[in-house]
C-alpha cells in the first residue's frame, strides 16, 4: 500500500511516464503500475544484484521515463542501488526517484556497512517518496507499512470535500490522509511505542541490532567461501547470503539446493530457495557448467540480533545437513 500511493503521487505529478525498477526490484512495482495503468519497465542488474547504471542512463535520455524506483536493499539478496548515480542522473533529466527502502531502510542506522551501501544510505534524504517496511526490521507485526514524501504539498492530491470527514488541522496533514480512508491507530500507535523505547539513533540499541545482523552475515559469507562444497556470489551488502553447492553443472547445483534446503530443515534449520541469474556468481562458479541460466541457490536472512552469537551452530547444521545430501549424491553417482 505505501508503494501503492508513491507510485499514484508520481503518476499525478508526472502524467503519462514511465515508471522503471530494476529486474531484481519487489514484483509489487509491476503489479502496482498495472493497477493505476501505468507503464512500467524494468531494467538490468549488474553482477552485483544493483540497478545497471549504465543501463539507466541509456534509458532515460529518451526522455519519457517519470519515476525511477531505487531499491534500498533488495528482497533477495540485499543488494542496494547506486543511488548517488541516480541522483546524478535525476538533476540531468528530471525524473522522480522513489527509494523502495522496504527491506534495507534501517540499515541507514548501521555503522558497518560496506562503502558504496553507506554512500547511497547517506543520499537516502534527497529522494522524492521513501517507502519502508517496519514490519521486517521494525520489530512489527506484520500490517505496518510506511510512505514518506519529501514534498508536503504532495498531499493536495489527496484533497476531497466531503462534508462528513474533517482535517484536525487547516493545513493538509500527510498523517491524516491516505488512499485508504478509516484506518486502525494500532500499528502506527505501535510503532510509535517502539521507537520511544529504542530510538532510531546511529550507535543506539536498535542500531546494534542491525549491526549484528549484518556482522552474522559477513562471519557466514566468510565461511562459506572458506569450503570448498559452496559457490558464494558476491560479499552481503546488508544481512542477506546466497550461496550455492557445488555441482558440475548448474542444473545439479540447484537440484543439490533443494535438498540441502530440506535436509537443513529437518535439522530445524530453516533456509530460503531462490533463482538467481548465474551472473551473481561471476567467476565463483569456477568450472561449473552453465547450463541454465538461473541458479537455485540458498538464501540466509540474519535479521535477528542473535544470529551473530548463532554462527557457530548454523554453520554446524548447514555443513551436516550438505554432507549428508552431498554423500547421497556421491553414493547414487557411483552406483549408477
Ligand atoms: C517486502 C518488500 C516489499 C513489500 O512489502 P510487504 O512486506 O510484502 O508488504 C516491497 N519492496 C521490498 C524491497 C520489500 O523487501
Amino acid at each position: 500500500m505505501a508503494n501503492l500511493e508513491a507510485l499514484w503521487v508520481a503518476s499525478q505529478v508526472q502524467p503519462g511516464k514511465k515508471i522503471l525498477a530494476s529486474e531484481q526490484a519487489h514484483y509489487t512495482h509491476k503489479r502496482i503500475s498495472a493497477v493505476l495503468q501505468l507503464q512500467f519497465e524494468s531494467l538490468a542488474c549488474n553482477a552485483l544484484g544493483r540497478m545497471d547504471m549504465s543501463a539507466l542512463a541509456t534509458r532515460v535520455a529518451r526522455g519519457d521515463v517519470g519515476t525511477v524506483v531505487a531499491t534500498m536493499g533488495t528482497t533477495a539478496t540485499g543488494s542496494v542501488d547506486s543511488l548517488s548515480e541516480i541522483l546524478a542522473l535525476r538533476e540531468e533529466h528530471g525524473f522522480r526517484v522513489h527509494a523502495d527502502a522496504a527491506y534495507g531502510g534501517y540499515f541507514a542506522l548501521a555503522g558497518n556497512l560496506g562503502e558504496e551501501a553507506s554512500r547511497s544510505f547517506a543520499r537516502i534524504g534527497e529522494v522524492d517518496s521513501i517507502v519502508i517496511d517496519p514490519h521486517k526490521h521494525g520489530l512489527q507485526p506484520y500490517g505496518c507499512g510506511c510512505v514518506l514524501f519529501r514534498d508536503p504539498t504532495a498531499g493536495r492530491f489527496y484533497k476531497h470535500d466531503s462534508p462528513y470527514t474533517y482535517f484536525s488541522s487547516a493545513e493538509l496533514h500527510l498523517g491524516e490522509i491516505s488512499l485508504e480512508c478509516s484506518r486502525p491507530g494500532a500499528a502506527a500507535a505501535a510503532l510509535w511505542t517502539t521507537q520511544r523505547l529504542l530510538p532510531l539513533v546511529r550507535g543506539g540499541e536498535f542500531a546494534r541490532g542491525l549491526e549484528n545482523g549484518r556482522a552474522a552475515a559477513l562471519a557466514f559469507y566468510e565461511r562459506l567461501e572458506k569450503d570448498e562444497r559452496f559457490a558464494t556470489a558476491f560479499a552481503p551488502e546488508l544481512d542477506i547470503v546466497i550461496f550455492a553447492p557445488r555441482a558440475k553443472k548448474v542444473s545439479e547445483a540447484s537440484t543439490l539446493s533443494r535438498r540441502i534446503f530440506d535436509a537443513a530443515a529437518k535439522r530445524n534449520l530453516h533456509l530460503a530457495v531462490a533463482e538467481l541469474p548465474t551472473e551473481f556468481w561471476a567467476a565463483n562458479l569456477g568450472s561449473m557448467q552453465r547450463d541454465r541460466e538461473t541458479i537455485t541457490c540458498l538464501r540466509s536472512v540474519l535479521m535477528k540480533p542473535e544470529h551473530l552469537e548463532w554462527i557457530p551452530r548454523i554453520w554446524d547444521e548447514l555443513s551436516a545437513a550438505t554432507s549428508e545430501v552431498l554423500g547421497a549424491a556421491g553414493a547414487s553417482r557411483s552406483a549408477r
